[in-house]
């Protein structure tokens, strides 16, 4: 799948795919909350290059095309 991110579409840094899947990461991580960072507990969309591997965090999911 191909996706856009604001008004760009996505391609892999790394090797220049423009395939990737999409998924969701929690962005808590131990102690986080001890400092009270508010995204703490949001949720990121992640895209994985299908050709790579590589993974790219957004706080804005991608579109896909
Ligand atoms: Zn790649």
């Amino acid at each position: 799948m191909q996706y856009v991110a604001g008004d760009t579409p996505v391609t892999c840094p790394c090797c220049k795919h423009d395939q990737f899947d999409k998924d969701y990461r929690q962005l808590n991580s131990r102690g986080a909350t001890f400092f009270g960072l508010d995204w703490a507990n949001k949720e990121a969309a992640i895209l994985i290059c299908q050709n790579c591997s590589y993974i790219m965090w957004f706080m804005k999911s991608p579109k896909s095309q």
